[in-house]
């Protein structure tokens, strides 16, 4: 969302337009977005909260946030455990990227380099980092150029085990994994997802490949992030606990 309409702006006095641009570039470094994409619907609303915008960004955030429509609040929470006199931060950009993307990111839309453990390479934890979220994305472009309408997805178990295991490592488990969840597996069975990173994703992987057991306990896991990501007044949980019976079923009925 833009404060104020360039064409307005032209007819301002200099000083107003300055003012106006040094608002608008406020605004927009320090604005949430708050569609009610937790709902599904775009909104295409954007705003400055008091508190959570002064949240400085990290690539090893320890909360997350989300906007829920349907309360019309605002939420920031830990995404993981948080150590004692740990500064609450939060990514501005997704974390699971390759470091030179998210840099290149965050410099072009929010004007600074990032300082953070994960970006410094003079460090052994700064290399390992770098390395290990360049595979998280070398890996995330493999299972999608290799998902086709209508194939099973057996062959996925393995790289997406590893792609959750590069993400636990890097801290970015738990709250991180229930990112991808919207819209991944829902829309059809068919349907070809963009997502390459979530236990949703696994556990359909494990029904492709007649491990339905392993399957539903995967989904279990999910239910519990997206209640706790998404909320559980929104539909996208409602979703993914009929995804879960439905598991169940077939679990049952195989046996
Ligand atoms: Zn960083």
């Amino acid at each position: 969302m833009q404060l104020f309409r360039a064409s307005a702006a032209n007819k301002l006095p200099a000083t107003d337009v300055d003012c106006a641009a040094k608002l608008s570039a406020i605004f927009n470094t320090n604005a949430f977005e708050m569609e009610g994409s937790v709902e599904g619907v775009s909104e295409g609303l954007s705003g400055v909260c008091i508190l959570a915008s002064r949240i400085n960004h990290s690539c090893l955030p320890c909360a997350n946030h989300r906007y829920n429509a349907k309360q019309k609040t605002y939420a920031i929470y830990a995404s993981r455990d948080i150590e004692v006199d740990e500064e609450i931060t939060i990514a501005y950009v997704p974390p699971t990227q390759s470091r030179e993307v998210r840099r290149a990111d965050l410099r072009k839309s929010y004007g600074f380099d990032c300082m953070c453990k994960a970006c410094d390479l003079s460090t052994g934890f700064g290399k390992q980092s770098a390395r290990n979220r360049a595979k998280i994305e070398e890996l995330q472009a493999g299972l999608k150029a290799s998902r086709k309408p209508g194939v099973r997805r057996s062959g996925e178990v393995e790289p997406l085990r590893r792609v959750l295991g590069l993400l636990e490592e890097e801290r970015l488990g738990g709250g991180y994994e229930a990112e991808r969840y919207v819209p991944s597996s829902f829309s059809s069975k068919d349907s070809v997802t963009d997502s390459a990173d979530s236990r949703v994703e696994l556990a359909v992987a494990l029904k492709d490949n007649d491990e339905l057991p392993q399957a539903v306990a995967e989904m279990e896991i999910a239910v519990e992030l997206m209640g706790y990501n998404y909320g559980k007044d929104t539909v996208y949980f409602a979703k993914i606990q009929e995804n879960l019976e439905g598991l169940r079923r077939a679990s049952v009925e195989r046996r």
